[in-house]
């Protein structure tokens, strides 16, 4: 069947799923359906509560807001930006140009750091981060991100720190232990050294200040879908297999096996899992298996764990204009951004809490962020275990005990995390790996509407 009148299944029901449904439907396609493995839309994509305040659990911010995103503009579209992320200055600015997040920092030993004497490390480690884009990949003595930033500054630090006492200059090599911790969760990724260089240096960034959606990002979904015809969206139908090389008889070219056995014919599948279940389950979702170049790309592209921890408070312990507070262990001296002995040490991977914008609960809410194989640990644990380690991390790096009783396991206070069902894990990088990284960026990218034989489309939405 060709044309508008041509059978359309799209697999997923996040924000790639509900956008392609929308962009065929509008373009008058008139047989497009959507099968969702849970019983929601948005994916990763869910706005929560704490107490009664709104939460993103998974995305919040449009990174790069301004015309080029196409987030943005559905975001305006549906009037759910603040007039400030509309204005031009906003949308023209250039993210590198921003001012540094306005920052408290604590240590383990329970003291209030000053602000000043660790602005050494912010710049050494922002300076480094910039030149991470002058690096090539002709420049093979860098095996990875980890293994310039680390080398870089501690070339860079016997310099410019030479005139520092020795505690002072460990003090700010751990500081940069913790900023490079943060760089993980930039990159859901369990150690910097993952990640190669030349892979990291293709990134862009859009113009614009990040922004985020006043009611949550969820409410971009709820709006795309609310355009939908009715009834396109089946929940609670997980695919297990597309059959998509006329492997059927039915005459269709593709055939959608879902997991309660259902067999559905279409012209065209647009298949918007995640890279965490591709990775997982290829080999079992394609019959036949997807040719070797898609398997590769498939498998060396990183898909790495994120995740945020929501932290209530009926006072906060931080200064009154912070936006981001960070943990330095004093022992990390070494520069490390992850731990050898996870189940005994994974807290310490948590080296940073931003503070959730002020909501008119006026609520004290902190959202810490993990990443990596400590992250993957933490979600095992117990919800009291859990709790009870964020607890003692605050109380020991303010020095405050009375913290954990009155003001995080009582009362209004709540910790929170959340993963994705069918995500596996949550967001992509370039991962390290033998052959020259760039070539399979290319594919990786290819494979963001890829047409196989005219048949099935994957997506892959690349953050
Ligand atoms: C903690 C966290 C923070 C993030 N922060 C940001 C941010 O600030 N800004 C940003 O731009 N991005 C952010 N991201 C990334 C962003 O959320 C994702 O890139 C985006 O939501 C992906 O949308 P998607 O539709 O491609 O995939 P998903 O949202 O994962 O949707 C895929 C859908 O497919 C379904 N599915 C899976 N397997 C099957 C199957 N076999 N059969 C049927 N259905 C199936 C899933 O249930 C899901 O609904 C963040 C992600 C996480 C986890």
């Amino acid at each position: 069947m060709a044309g508008v009148d041509c059978q359309i299944l799209i697999i997923g029901c996040g924000i790639s799923g509900v956008t392609a449904a929308k962009t065929l439907t509008d373009a008058g396609f008139n047989k497009v359906r959507i099968l969702e493995a849970t019983n929601r839309s948005g994916g990763r994509l869910l706005t929560g509560t704490l107490g009664t305040d709104i939460i993103d659990l998974g995305a919040a911010f449009i990174h790069g807001p301004s015309e080029e995103n196409p987030v943005f503009r559905v975001a305006r579209h549906y009037w759910l930006l603040s007039p400030e992320a509309l204005t031009e200055e906003n949308q023209s600015a250039d993210v590198s140009e921003r001012p540094p997040m306005v920052s408290n920092w604590f240590s383990c030993s329970g003291q209030r750091l000053s602000a000043k004497d660790m602005r050494p490390a912010l710049i050494m480690y922002s300076q480094i981060m910039d030149d991470t884009s002058m690096c090539s990949s002709e420049e093979p003595q860098w095996t990875s991100v980890g293994h310039f930033m680390r080398s870089e500054a501690k070339r860079r630090a016997a310099e410019a720190w030479k005139d520092k006492d020795e505690a002072t200059r460990n003090l700010l090599f751990s500081a940069l232990s913790a900023l490079f911790k943060v760089e993980c969760c930039s990159n859901a990724s369990n150690s910097m050294d993952d990640i190669d260089l030349a892979g990291f240096c293709t990134y862009e960034n859009l113009k614009g200040l990040d922004c985020t959606i006043q009611g949550g990002f969820e409410l971009v979904i709820k709006n795309l879908v609310s355009e939908l015809p009715p009834g396109i969206v089946t929940y609670n139908r997980p695919v297990r297999c597309v059959h998509w090389n006329n492997t059927e008889s039915s005459g269709s070219g593709v055939t959608v096996e879902c997991e309660d056995g259902e067999r559905i014919a279409a012209d065209h599948v647009i298949l918007t899992v995640p890279l965490g279940y591709l990775q997982k389950h290829h080999s079992t979702l394609f019959h036949p298996p997807l040719p070797p170049p898609k398997v590769h790309s498939i498998q060396n592209l990183g898909f790495g764990t994120c995740n945020k921890v929501f932290v209530e408070f009926d006072v906060p312990w931080w200064g009154p204009n912070c936006e981001i507070i960070y943990l330095v262990w004093k022992d990390e001296e070494d520069i490390t951004d992850h731990v050898t002995d996870v189940k005994q040490r994974w807290i310490r991977k948590m080296s940073s809490f931003t503070v959730q914008e002020k909501s008119e609960s006026h609520a004290h809410i902190l959202c810490g962020w993990i990443a990596g194989r400590e992250a993957e640990y933490m979600e095992s644990l117990p919800e009291e275990e859990f709790k009870q380690s964020v607890t003692e991390l605050i109380q020991r790096f303010t020095g405050e005990s009375r913290i954990r009783t009155d003001k995080v396991l009582k009362a209004k206070s709540h910790v929170k995390n959340w993963k994705s069902p069918m995500s596996d894990v949550h967001f992509h990088h370039v991962r390290v790996f033998q052959e020259t990284l760039l070539s399979c960026q290319k594919e990786s990218y290819a494979l963001a509407g890829l047409v196989i034989r005219g048949r099935v489309v994957l997506t892959l939405t690349l953050q």
